[in-house]
């Protein structure tokens, strides 16, 4: 399977508007949108990262081979399943901690099957 590397603001709607309001581009805030390429529908998706992937493992591996891993402190991942059509996605984010145990979430890549 052909995996491409996107630039988040392609994908990531709200990417735009949230830099406009609040000063960052990039910045994920609450319930990012991921709009998918291959139905055109929106999938709301959760910063930091849920516990498990639901990518099958092929492909997830795939993502990992593509995914330059720091720390989890400073970088987490989100994989998610378009709610439509079940393309697997992952939002690749840096972690920004501003105050102790406060965070802010960069959208760093997004990582989806070719159309
Ligand atoms: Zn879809």
């Amino acid at each position: 399977m052909k995996i491409m590397q996107i630039a988040p603001e392609e994908r990531l709607p709200n990417l735009l508007q949230d830099a406009e309001r609040y000063g960052y581009p990039n910045l994920m805030v609450n319930l990012p949108r991921y709009r998918c390429p291959h139905c055109g529908e929106y999938t709301v998706f959760s910063v930091p990262e849920p516990n498990a992937s639901p990518i099958p493992a092929g492909i997830r591996a795939q993502f990992d081979a593509l995914t330059d891993r720091r720390s989890p402190y400073e970088q987490g991942v989100s994989d998610f399943l378009c709610r439509v059509c079940a393309v697997p996605v992952r939002v690749v984010y840096q972690i920004n901690e501003f105050q102790m145990a406060s965070y802010r979430y960069f959208a760093e890549a997004v990582f989806e099957t070719a159309t």
